[in-house]
């Protein structure tokens, strides 16, 4: 990490370091808009690995044809879909509505780590930001660790996001322009209201906030 970046540091900037320190680098998304600008800056900064989503059994169909449209407009990256939480559950189906920590914990969490820990992989391209939640308000660009988070979006707004994927007709995820502004599972996901924060329609009114990947003791 170069002590000179500042706020402004332009993510290229970021991932060219990243891509030069870490050429073991893999890039997990679940396309959301920041996903989709994280993938067509790293790709212009040179990245040509792995983009990795995790498929829960309960996406949005569109959030499916997201993946699908940028594994096309990207040939050169290799998208590749974990289904190993779709494995039959002893607790049966429909456990984000008892209990949705489990539920992200096996059909999320688990299957990246899985992935991760046969891979290996020294550091991870992350595509969150700070104005997405006031969980997130402090991060940085690297989040150092056994496994390094780099975090090239840190600074940049909403605002900013929308209009570098506009200005370069980035194909993102419809559900996103009628107000679901963080996309996850469609059991646990409702459209952002005026004035909410971007993540205030994920899980709402369960009192959780993460799904467990990037923060909490299971984190990766
Ligand atoms: S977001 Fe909801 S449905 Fe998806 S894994 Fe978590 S609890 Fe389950």
């Amino acid at each position: 990490m170069n002590p000179a970046w500042t706020e402004e540091t332009d993510p290229l900037e970021v991932i060219g370091w990243a891509l030069e320190t870490y050429p073991d680098l893999i890039l997990p998304s679940a396309f959301n808009l920041n996903g989709t600008v994280l993938i067509d800056l790293a790709y212009k900064a040179g990245y040509r690995g792995e983009v990795v989503f995790v498929d829960t059994g309960y996406h949005f169909p569109e959030t499916l044809q997201t993946r699908d449209r940028l594994a096309e407009r990207y040939p050169d990256l290799q998208f590749v879909t974990l289904t190993a939480g779709l494995e039959p559950e002893p607790w049966g189906q429909e456990r984000y509505r008892t209990d949705p920590d489990a539920c992200c914990a096996a059909r999320k969490v688990a299957p990246l780590r899985a992935y991760l820990e046969r891979k290996k992989p020294r550091a991870l391209l992350n595509a969150r930001s700070r104005d997405q939640a006031s969980t997130r308000a402090h991060l940085g660009f690297v989040e150092p660790g056994e496994r390094v988070r780099i975090n090239p979006l840190a600074y940049w707004t909403r605002e900013r996001l929308e209009a570098y994927a506009k200005a370069h007709e980035l194909p993102v995820n419809p559900l996103y322009w009628a107000g679901f502004l963080s996309i996850g599972c469609w059991p646990c996901t409702r459209a952002v209201r005026p004035g909410e924060p971007a993540r205030a329609g994920r899980w709402a009114g369960r009192g959780k906030t993460e799904c467990g990947l990037w923060v909490g003791k299971e984190a990766l």
